[in-house]
């Protein structure tokens, strides 16, 4: 049967009734379970229902409410991340305050099946894989970085290649099997965040966008799909089957080692003081930055409607001319750093030439000073002073650069000033977004199999930033409601 709706201000009734039924011999509320209390109080979850409405059949028994389970793995991530499901469940036995403020009496609990029939409604793909488990062989490892290193290489050929082809191809949508939660996403949790301005400006949006490494296991599981080996051929070519078909090796530079899993791909709110994420990409592990961004940067624009992506802040990783080439196509400023691997001088037609961070170089070697912007014609000015002696003008030698002759070498916000600088330091919230997934919500504790749960975990750990966020933005108004809902904790 189809799920039956739940206003929330019926499950608001629920939770008031059995805290006021049960409060004292079976359940406490201690003062440190208040912020949880509150983000679950206050966050309505009910259109979980209506959205997954058709994912049900009209036959068979009624499923236990959609709202309630989310709830659960909500509360599930906000308290005992690192647990498998199997023990949440006897978790919420245990405390019974996490089993109330899910939606459930306490004595009838869901099973974990329950929980997993509700996940693959969420995921209108048959496959739980993106892609198919029959692969041809892998071959070796891939190349180890340096420490810290933020780009291992990947050739720039690639990305201008995949770039090319996705400005072909903006215009079409290719439906995702992520794109069922994100519809959920935006709809009921950026629209709050965007209301409260938590995401900072989404008329003209300040988005940055990294990758991190996620492991998923220690080595990659693969099956023969020929008998060779029985026959006696050690290393034949036929394809094998995989059972994390979407999964390879990757370098992780931080932790300075091979890794199996997946390269998490997000896209934050800059400006957002709380850091929070807006779009999430697996990719297999050996993906690379660049090629990445690429991929989420077209999908996140076709999928955000809540307002417009203005700039896009990356790290030298990103430095590709075909990327600024993407950003520009897509109307968005990009503030990149630069990748500098050369370190020589690039001709002009004139005797001026230009320094490997964009900085005109006159004829005497010296740097020549910024000099105003030049609306009229668009265009930098440059100038060198009459001291140098590279030129008999009165003011100097001058000269000018075009952002079109070169958006990597001249952005329209001059790298190193004062605009530039302002917008750019807040790149780092991407890195402190993925840290906080990683490292307080233990994104790597799941022990998922499939890409469909790796997903589930992924939105629901960004959904409770989310909630976070609100409940620390409106902190005084929120706890006024301590004494109502739960007088033993006032
Ligand atoms: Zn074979
Ligand atoms: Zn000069």
């Amino acid at each position: 049967m189809k799920p039956v709706f739940v206003p929330h201000s019926n499950y608001q009734a629920f939770v008031h009734q059995q805290l006021r039924t049960h409060y004292g011999p079976g359940i406490v509320l201690i003062n440190k379970d208040w912020p949880l209390a509150a983000k679950l109080w206050m966050t309505d979850l009910s259109a979980i229902t209506t959205l997954l409405h058709d994912a049900y059949s009209n036959r068979g028994p009624l499923p236990r409410d959609p709202a309630s389970l989310l709830r659960s793995f909500l509360i599930f991530l906000m308290t005992n991340p690192e647990m498998g499901l199997t023990e949440w469940i006897n978790e919420m036995k245990r405390t019974p305050i996490y089993a109330i403020l899910s939606g459930f009496d306490f004595d009838d609990l869901p099973g974990v099946g329950t929980f997993y029939d509700f996940f693959e409604r969420l995921w209108p793909a048959v496959d739980k894989h993106l892609k198919p488990k029959k692969q041809r062989k892998r071959k070796g490892k891939t190349k180890k970085g340096k420490k810290g290193e933020i780009a291992p290489t990947t050739t720039p050929g690639k990305v201008k290649r995949l770039v090319e082809w996705m400005m072909r191809h903006t215009d079409k949508k290719n439906a995702l099997p992520a794109d069922r939660l994100f519809d959920f996403f935006q709809a009921q949790i950026l629209t709050v965040s965007a209301n409260l301005g938590l995401l900072g400006d989404v008329s003209a949006l300040s988005a940055a966008g990294d990758g991190t490494p996620v492991v998923t296991s220690a080595y990659p599981r693969s099956k023969p799909t020929c008998d060779c080996r029985a026959r006696g051929i050690a290393d034949c070519n036929h394809p094998r089957l995989y059972s994390q078909p979407d999964c390879n090796s990757g370098w992780d530079s931080a932790r300075e080692k091979h890794f199996n899993g997946y390269h998490l791909y997000m896209i934050s709110a800059a400006d957002s003081k709380h850091d929070l994420p807006l779009y999430p990409r697996l990719q297999p592990a050996s993906g690379h930055d660049a090629v990445s961004l690429v991929m989420s940067t077209v999908e996140f624009k076709q999928r955000f409607t809540l307002g417009t992506v203005d700039k896009m802040l990356l790290d030298a990783a990103h430095d590709a001319e075909a990327i600024y080439l993407l950003l520009d196509h897509q109307n968005i400023e990009p503030f990149i750093d630069l990748n500098n691997r050369s370190k020589k001088n690039t001709a002009t037609d004139s005797d001026i030439q230009i320094s490997p961070t964009g900085i005109p170089i006159c004829p005497k070697g010296n740097e020549m000073k910024p000099n105003g912007f030049d609306k009229s014609q668009n265009r930098r000015k440059w100038r060198c002073s009459p001291s140098c002696g590279c030129s008999d003008a009165k003011y100097g030698r001058t000269y000018h650069t075009h952002s079109s002759d070169n958006l990597r070498l001249y952005p329209k916000t001059v790298r190193g000033s004062e605009k530039w600088n302002l917008t750019y330091k807040r790149r780092t919230s991407i890195e402190r977004s993925n840290k906080r997934e990683k490292i307080d919500y233990k994104l790597e504790s799941g022990r998922h199999r499939s890409t469909m749960m790796w997903y589930m975990r992924i939105y629901g750990i960004m959904i409770c930033q989310h909630m976070d966020a609100w409940y620390v933005s409106q902190k005084d108004e929120w706890d006024k409601l301590k004494s109502t809902i739960c007088p033993s904790a006032a």
